[in-house]
């Protein structure tokens, strides 16, 4: 790329998937014209990441389409796009709402996309598909490497690497991708399939497997073998009032959430409601709870909270109710403790909740569905030579970065980050209806910056 001058000195954006895809349209918006946006990814397709990439039509949005839209100030947006999109394509309707495959919603990104691409005489936004290895502080701002050796000069840039992959346990050479689920027809139907995980990421693998062909018997195992729940028609309870003294603990915090869900209850309305009702202040509540309790949360709540709040499409969750009742999908709460690999099956040994005994589980193969991973322990190239250099720092509990209230990160360069890469700084970040209103604040803020 040739040098431009200061002024249009580029602002990139890593990774397009959800988080970069809609922060490149709002930079485009927030910027001066004669700034360009560069969109970097690593991955053939841009506009998907990892949770829109899915050819599955069994692998539905979890959210419902009417809170999709990549516009915080358009909110029938995608449900519009929706309706032009031909029938038969993934549209799942249901009395609790309707929801996409997540394959279509890709489609809808990768064309607002193009739009943005293509849009003005000269366009701005420039598709750069490598990954990005390295970010150098300059005098001007920073500087790109790539994998392919390329350079960029930027005045800033915002990191949307979204969901770091988790480490590499369960480390077996019988572990199956579940990202390329081609082979999984070639397992054998008589013997079991283990997926570790039991979250949304385990209705996931499940579907994939069931897709791709393969018919025999599937365990799933987590510590406290919680399946995620489904979502259902929802009467809308009003926002609870919690008070400073609700929480100033989580024990008190919990006690008063329960309160709100018996009141409801009585009311004939279900916890579903309570738990909708809490999504504009869940944040608050978050950043209001003492650190200690944060962490009590971390430790002992989270995977209460997670089934509650990410709850599966109602297609997906009767799909896993009808696995478990005919006993083809075998859900178990305890720990694995060790895997043993032979050559052509893993014994895993593994220790029921409860128990002191343990058993061992033959398996043909394993399936990774633990979710996102942590920046503390990322082995995500780009992140470790960062914090290394200290222009970016692992945030509260190490789950995401240290960030600003304006989202630019701690650390001595001009780089802003959005989506998974808040968690800790702030509890709702990750899914599209948070992210949208992040991406918009974002280019608020960058373009405020650079003007100064
Ligand atoms: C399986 C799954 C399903 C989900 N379903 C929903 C849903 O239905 N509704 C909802 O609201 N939320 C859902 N979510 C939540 C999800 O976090 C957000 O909706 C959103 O997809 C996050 O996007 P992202 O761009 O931040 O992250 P990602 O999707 O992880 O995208 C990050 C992108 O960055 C690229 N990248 C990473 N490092 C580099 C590098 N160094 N150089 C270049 N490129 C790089 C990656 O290749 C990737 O494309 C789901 C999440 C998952 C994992």
């Amino acid at each position: 790329m040739s040098e431009p001058s200061r002024s249009a000195l580029p602002v990139a954006v890593i990774g397009a998937g959800f988080s970069g895809t809609v922060a490149a349209i709002q930079l485009l918006a927030q910027l001066p014209p004669e700034r360009p946006v560069l969109l970097c990814e690593r991955a053939e397709r841009f506009g998907r990441g990892r949770a829109y990439g899915t050819g599955n039509p069994d692998h539905l949005l979890n959210v419902r389409a009417a809170n999709m839209s990549a516009f915080p100030d358009r909110p029938g947006h995608f449900e519009a796009w929706l309706a032009g999109a031909e029938p038969d394509e993934g549209v799942r309707r249901s009395p609790a709402g309707t929801f996409a495959a997540r394959g279509l919603y890709g489609r809808y990104l990768a064309e607002l996309l193009t739009g943005a691409v293509t849009e003005g005489a000269a366009p701005r936004l420039h598709l750069v598909n490598d990954a990005i290895t390295d970010i150098a502080p300059t005098g001007e701002g920073l500087v790109l490497t790539s994998e392919g050796g390329q350079r960029f000069p930027v005045a800033a840039a915002v990191l949307a690497m979204g969901n770091l992959a988790a480490p590499e346990e369960p480390a077996s050479r019988h572990r199956l991708d579940p990202w390329r689920p081609e082979g999984f027809g070639r397992l054998h139907p008589d013997r079991a399939v283990l997926v570790v995980g039991t979250g949304l990421s385990m209705v996931d693998a499940v579907l994939a497997l069931r897709r791709h062909g393969f018919a025999g018997r599937i365990v799933a195992v987590s510590r406290r073998g919680q399946v995620s729940s489904v979502h259902a028609p929802v009467d809308v309870w009003p926002q609870p009032e919690i008070t400073p003294a609700d929480s100033a603990s989580l024990t008190r915090l919990l006690g008063r959430i329960r309160r709100e869900v018996a009141a409801a209850a009585a009311a004939g309305i279900g916890w579903h409601g309570v738990i909708d009702a809490l999504r504009p202040v869940t944040d608050a509540l978050w950043l209001g709870l003492p650190e200690r309790e944060r962490a009590r949360f971390l430790r002992h709540l989270r995977p209460f909270w997670d089934v509650h709040r990410h709850r599966a499409a109602p297609p997906a969750g009767a799909a896993i109710a009808a696995e478990i009742a005919a006993g083809t999908l075998r859900i178990r709460a305890g720990r694995i403790l060790a895997i043993a690999d032979r050559p052509d099956e893993a014994v895993v040994e593994f220790r029921p909740r409860g128990s002191q005994e343990s058993e061992r589980l033959p398996v043909q193969g394993l399936l990774d569905a633990r979710g996102i991973g942590r920046v503390a322990e990322t082995a995500d190239p780009l992140l470790r030579r960062l914090i290394g250099r200290g222009l970016v720092r692992p945030g509260p509990f190490g789950i995401g970065l240290d960030v600003r209230p304006d989202l630019s990160l701690v650390g001595d360069a001009p780089l802003w980050t959005l989506g998974p890469l808040l968690r800790g700084a702030l509890w709702e970040c990750t899914a599209v209806p948070d992210i949208r209103n992040q991406a918009a604040a974002l280019a608020r803020a960058v373009a405020e910056a650079l003007r100064r």
